[in-house]
């Protein structure tokens, strides 16, 4: 399979002189088309940066290259028609008050999108909220229902590769487990690319195939993450996770249900 998004010895400094922070150190990875890649480590070990620098949100040295294309710096509009990004917290992301029709329809008018209506509600379906969800306002939803609506506004332009920054860690530990399952039913049935961020193990394994582990801004060991269930991880941090997720086995999870 050929890699579909190829990060290579990315590094991203914050500040300068005796007051940088190395966030990000030469990290490199590739994630194959169709593939669920997760980056995992504690907070402030420079998940996010990574994920920000592969988006053009953050200055970075290295290459981020889409098809084996180099992505320009500042991205291009075409580029998050291709690749769109979901933020943590649910709260924040969406508008008060922008309505969900509306908050969905701007990335498709900003890519020149037609047939809005139709898409919305499409959309609003494939997330598990019906069509009249798109007269709600933010304040009107649940938690979980605004990851979704989150998720359905990057699915409007049909991106190719998601980069999903802690996407459940905001959410009631109850809804978590809906939205993943939601995560990983939207992968296998339009083989999107999933670049995945999350400080817990059971999400990454739950939804990944292949696993990065960041320490320092590093990445310290890639794994699958049927080696991580097997427990066949060399680096110490790596096997310090798996202690402290001990017990977790990926049926639990997936037995998991929740409501939206
Ligand atoms: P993670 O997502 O793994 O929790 P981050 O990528 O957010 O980690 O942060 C990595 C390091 O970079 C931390 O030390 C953080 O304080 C620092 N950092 C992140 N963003 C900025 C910024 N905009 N300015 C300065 N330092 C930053
Ligand atoms: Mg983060």
């Amino acid at each position: 399979m050929t890699a579909k998004l190829d990060v290579a010895g990315l590094s991203v400094t914050f500040g300068e002189g005796s007051r940088a922070v190395h966030a990000a150190q030469d990290v490199t990875f590739s994630v194959a088309k169709g593939e669920a890649f997760g980056l995992i480590g504690e907070s402030g070990s420079g998940k996010s940066t990574v994920l920000r620098a592969v988006a053009g949100l953050n200055a970075y040295a290295g290459v981020v290259a889409l098809d084996g294309a180099p992505a320009r710096r500042p991205r291009p509009r075409a580029f998050f028609r291709r690749v769109q990004m979901v933020f943590q917290d649910p709260y924040g992301s969406l508008h008060p008050r922008k309505m969900v029709r509306s908050v969905l329809m701007e990335p498709m008018l900003i890519h020149g999108i037609g047939d809005c209506d139709r898409r919305v509600a499409e959309t609003l379906v494939a997330v598990g909220l019906s069509p009249d969800y798109a007269y709600r306002y933010p304040h009107q939803l649940s938690g979980g229902q605004r990851q979704r609506v989150a998720i359905a506004r990057c699915l409007v332009v049909e991106p190719e590769v998601l980069l999903l920054d802690e996407p459940t860690s905001a959410l009631d530990v109850s809804v978590q487990a809906g939205v993943l399952n939601l995560l990983d039913g939207l992968r296998r049935a339009r083989g999107l690319t999933y670049v995945l961020v999350s400080h817990d193990l059971r999400v990454v394994a739950h939804l990944c195939e292949r696993i990065a582990v960041m320490t320092e801004g590093r990445v310290v060991e890639q794994i699958d993450a049927d080696a991580i269930r097997a427990a066949r991880c060399r680096h110490p941090y790596t096997r310090a996770l798996l202690a402290s997720s001990r017990g977790w086995t990926r049926s639990a999870a997936s037995s998991d249900t929740a409501p939206a």
